[in-house]
């Protein structure tokens, strides 16, 4: 059921309205929703079979939202509206929670996969046939079979060290995934080459459905960016794009972005631990805005402050018409 039909005003303009389900088993219940319009955003929950509006909030920047297939994905809310949304988002979802007794879905998923049973040190595991395994898909999600022509990310059941990545049965660990001689064979396109102007560097630019062998690099990179402290959402490689960072022979970082109509918006930044102190997430941004970005301005979707640190070291945040502008992903809501 849509209710932005019943609470939105005369010329007031529907961006979109996100859906927040409970989902069981075999049905979903809609348990509210998140009108946007064009000058507000509306939080509606249900209690006691009647609608209750939890709190409404004046924009002061225009939202859009990014469909794919006709289905709604995402809206973004740009600054300066971003913490005040986020605000209300986490007290709705606490609100619902409280009204219902269900569970947000990210907060079930994030307690159960952060932190690994048994310390990395105590474990006794070497590779991967000595050990349980987990085995996960590109979505984070626990994955029994092997065998098929799909990525799968194998690490310790126990301490969550990674052992490398399946695909088609086979496993390839991470030194060879990440090495340039591995990426750079197999169906790579040389015409994804990217020059930065430096000797021992360059980058690749990964379009979907580009080389496995890159798209696999990086689905494995956004999963070791998810087990560390710098949180980096999953790389959804059907329409992302990947700039990935080669520093002598291997990689060393990469970003990803999604097309839109008002301008690409940056999800992604990560650099290996080992690749930290050489500089390469400012000069992967600024290369990215200069080589591959074909606009004035891009948005970045929820700046972590490493992300925001280094946006403002080359001067994309700053200024009368800054660069890069800063915007906050909202999506459908699942509880369960
Ligand atoms: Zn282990």
């Amino acid at each position: 059921m849509q209710l932005a039909g019943h609470v939105l005003d005369d010329g007031e303009d529907l961006i979109a309205e996100i859906e927040v389900e409970y989902r069981r088993q075999f049905n979903t219940e809609h348990l509210g929703s998140v009108v946007v319009s064009n000058r507000r955003i509306i939080f509606i929950y249900r209690s006691d079979g009647s609608w209750n509006r939890f709190a409404s909030h004046q924009l002061l920047a225009e939202p859009f939202a990014q469909y794919r297939h006709g289905e709604l994905d995402s809206v973004f809310i740009p600054e300066p509206d971003l913490d005040q949304v986020s605000q209300l988002k986490t007290d709705f979802i606490a609100e619902v929670e409280a009204e219902t007794g269900v569970s947000y879905f990210m907060d079930v998923l994030e307690n159960a996969s952060r932190e690994p049973p048994v310390d990395p040190r105590d474990c006794t595991c070497e590779h991967i046939s000595s050990n349980k395994v987990l085995v996960e898909d590109e979505n984070m999600g626990l994955a029994e079979h092997f065998g098929e022509n799909e990525f799968r990310f194998v690490s310790c059941a126990d301490c969550f060290r990674i052992y490398g990545r399946y695909r088609r049965g086979k496993k390839t660990s991470l030194n060879k995934l990440f090495s340039a001689d591995w990426l750079l064979s197999g169906d790579f396109s040389p015409a994804s080459i990217v020059e930065l102007g430096e000797d021992d560097a360059y980058a690749i630019h990964h379009i979907p459905d580009g080389s496995t062998r890159v798209q696999d690099a990086v689905l494995t990179l956004s999963h070791i960016a998810n087990r560390s402290d710098a949180v980096v959402s999953t790389y959804k490689h059907e329409y992302q794009h990947a700039l990935c960072y080669i520093s002598g022979d291997e990689v060393a970082g990469y970003l990803t972005w999604e097309d839109h109509d008002r301008g690409p918006i940056l999800s992604q930044l990560f650099v290996r631990e080992e690749h930290r102190e050489e500089g390469i997430a400012a000069t992967l941004v600024s290369n990215w805005y200069e080589y591959v970005c074909d606009t004035d301005h891009y948005f970045a979707d929820e700046l972590t402050s490493g992300g925001r640190a280094v946006l403002s070291s080359i001067g994309h945040l700053d200024g009368d018409s800054p660069r890069a502008r800063e915007v906050l992903s909202l999506t459908p809501m699942a509880f369960g």
